[in-house]
């Protein structure tokens, strides 16, 4: 990624996953442009182009295999097309990196930084000095590599890396717990999937972003599932915590 005028670079890797995650429908309710005519037909999303904000033609469409929205009229901003950071940046006239941010606190998704090639060379000593550095890192790529594999929606792999890390990283009990569920809840498995945020909820000592995401998604998975009365109820209560909290609003 070339501009991100937040100051901060991240890895396109990190960038692709995060992308990949976000609900595209959530997202287009979010720009609330003509939101009742979006439609879902397979794995592609259309709708009335936010950008441009068309009147008459829906010329906008999202691909929800890889997340990437192109808009075919050819005076449109988004005529090129980009993926949905992107597009949730113009049309919310933030930069690239916000966009990323945004998208990655709401988520709970965590970002990589890249960094400059010196500081990165300066890390590496310090790493072969202190042994405990350097197994940290290699504990924590077991979820990265879970997001990754989840990310490319190969789930059962995902899985097993989560399931690792489980052991290896106590630490990210809560986001490992979040992560199987949103693996099983792709998976059709709605019961195991609630099992896990659930427990994830369970965790003691992370922050409230943390629960309110598990709480999002716990909803999501309710509603997935059709327990309609039980996810009514969970984005009644994040909506009561924070009106503007995703998409709670539309929900509620
Ligand atoms: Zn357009």
């Amino acid at each position: 990624m070339a501009e991100q005028k937040s100051g901060k670079e991240f890895s396109n890797d990190s960038l692709t996953r995060l992308n990949i995650s976000i609900d595209a429908k959530s997202l287009m309710e979010k720009l609330s442009y003509r939101p009742e005519a979006i439609e879902i037909v397979e794995d592609k999303l259309r709708a009335f182009c936010p950008i441009h904000q068309d009147k008459n033609f829906r010329t906008f469409t999202v691909d929800l295999k890889n997340n990437h929205f192109k808009c075919h009229y050819t005076q449109c901003d988004g005529y090129k097309g980009g993926n949905l950071l992107y597009l949730y940046s113009i049309v919310q006239k933030v930069s690239l990196g916000e966009a990323a941010m945004y998208w990655s606190k709401t988520l709970n998704i965590p970002l990589e930084e890249v960094k400059k090639e010196g500081a990165a060379l300066a890390e590496e000593e310090e790493t072969s000095a202190a042994a405990p550095a350097a197994e940290k890192t290699v504990k924590e790529n077991h979820f990265n590599k879970g997001v990754s594999f989840y990310t490319r929606n190969l789930l059962d792999e995902a899985v097993k890396e989560f399931e690792i890390a489980k052991t290896d990283d106590p630490d990210k009990e809560l986001q490992i717990h979040n992560m199987l569920g949103l693996c099983f809840m792709k998976q059709g498995s709605y019961d195991k999937a609630i099992d896990e945020f659930k427990k994830g909820l369970q965790c003691k000592g992370y922050e409230e972003k943390e629960y309110n995401g598990l709480q999002y998604n716990l909803g999501r998975v309710y509603e997935a599932s059709g327990k309609v009365k039980e996810a009514l109820e969970i984005f009644q209560v994040l909506f009561k915590k924070d009106p503007k909290y995703q998409d709670v609003e539309q929900r509620v």
